[in-house]
This record gives C-alpha cells, sequence and structure tokens, in this order.
C-alpha cells in the first residue's frame, strides 16, 4: 500500500473530515479529490465555505485568486503584515494585494516540525540555471554537479493555469507550504533546511470567497527526495 492509499483510506469510509478546533469531528462530503505527481502542478475552482486539504511530505507552492477578479491574487506581503508573522500559520488568512481575506488555514499538521515560507517566490527552468551559472548549486543538498530538472514550480504553475487565461507574470509569489527556512536575524540570511513532515501530514485552507486556486509539487531539490506527490481533497458541508 502507498503512503497515498494509507492517506485516503482514513478518508473515505465516512466521507468525514477533523476539525482541530472544539467543533470536534464535522461531516463533509468530498467535492473533488485529486493526486498530482511530483514536478506537476494542478488548479481548481473553489465556492467559498469549502475547505481544501492538502496531504503531502514535500513543498507545496500554492496560490489563490478571487474567481471573479484575478487580479485580486494572494499577496505574501498584506498576508505577513496582518498576523504580524513571517510565516503563515493556523488561523492565519491569505490576504489578497488589497487585503481582502482569501483563504483561512484551519488546520496545520505541519506545526510544531516547521514552518511554511513566505519569502521566497518559484523555482523553475530559468532559475535553476541562473543557480548553475552563479556556481550557487551547492546551496541546494545534491552539490554542484546535480542534474537539473527541466522544469519546475513556475512551468507547473503556469500550465496548471493556463486554462482560465493566467500567464506567469500575473501569477504571484507562493506560499511555500513545508518549505522549511533557518532565517538568521544577525546576519539577514536565509537558508533551506531539509525539514519535512516524516510521513504525509495535512493542511487545511476554508475558502473565504469564491475561488481560483492552484499549486505546484516542487521538485525540491533542498530536499533527499527531490520531490513527490500532493493529494488535495476539496470539500464542502
Ligand atoms: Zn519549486
Amino acid at each position: 500500500m502507498s503512503i497515498w492509499n494509507i492517506g485516503l483510506s482514513l478518508v473515505r469510509p465516512e466521507l468525514r473530515r477533523k476539525l482541530t478546533t472544539a467543533q470536534g469531528w464535522s461531516l463533509m462530503r468530498i467535492v473533488e479529490e485529486y493526486l498530482a505527481p511530483k514536478n506537476t502542478g494542478w488548479a481548481t475552482e473553489m465556492k467559498a465555505g469549502q475547505v481544501l486539504r492538502l496531504t503531502a511530505r514535500t513543498i507545496i507552492d500554492f496560490v489563490a485568486f478571487d474567481q471573479n477578479n484575478y487580479g485580486e491574487a494572494f499577496d505574501q506581503a498584506p498576508t505577513k503584515e496582518a498576523s504580524g508573522c513571517i510565516y503563515l500559520k493556523q488561523g492565519h488568512q491569505m490576504l489578497s494585494r488589497r487585503g481582502a481575506p482569501l483563504m483561512t488555514m484551519i488546520t496545520d499538521e505541519f506545526d510544531g516540525i516547521g514552518t511554511h515560507d513566505m519569502q521566497f517566490g518559484m523555482c523553475g527552468r530559468s532559475r535553476h540555471k541562473r543557480a548553475a551559472a552563479e556556481g550557487r548549486l551547492g546551496e541546494y543538498l545534491h552539490g554542484d554537479n546535480m542534474e537539473l530538472p527541466d522544469h519546475g514550480c513556475s512551468e507547473n504553475l503556469t500550465w496548471a493555469l493556463e486554462p482560465w487565461g493566467i500567464p506567469y507574470e500575473n501569477i504571484p509569489s507562493p506560499v511555500n507550504f513545508f518549505q522549511n527556512m533557518a532565517i538568521d536575524q544577525q546576519t539577514s540570511g536565509m537558508k533551506r533546511t531539509q525539514i519535512r513532515p516524516e510521513k504525509p501530514v495535512n493542511l487545511e485552507l476554508r475558502a473565504e470567497r469564491d475561488l481560483l486556486v492552484g499549486f505546484s509539487a516542487c521538485p525540491d531539490m533542498a530536499s533527499k527526495t527531490r520531490g513527490l506527490e500532493v493529494g488535495a481533497t476539496v470539500f464542502e458541508d
């Protein structure tokens, strides 16, 4: 049985999901399920009130847009300003550039293990090539002679959002789930770490309005796995 099947078996029999608040168990219907293979992307539309569960132990580059105005896209800066925190944590909201709430993180099973980055952008073909040209591949885990993937999160998100007519230039810097960073206050340095969940864990995000959401299962060159699959499940009451 694959790791993913174990995850599904927890969900399917009773079609229920667990809320981490005092609300306890909550019966919700599965609207949609998808398993994104490593180094691929996916996008879908969500209605206000629906919940997206992401199940993974690898980096996920995640973005959201107001379904009625793609210009109202997730923005890292207002999100950090509103929560007073450089990481997205349980209870925090993902905001648009104008400060509209897009999603609320209602479950974070990575909490206590690591944090979700909101400093970096997306990996991709051009960034990998630039890192090679600048001799910076050693910043990743596999050394200067590592074999580069021919695409990454930039391409995955571009391809996933293409059906909605959103070009790369209009895709914001994402929240990078499971990308645990060591940020040094003395030197201002940011370093990738290898801290990831040991087995797949759940993140749950509630849509605060009708949305288009998309993600990339990152090729994660800073980890031993170099990327893994990501499960996505949309629930509604
Ligand atoms: Zn990536």
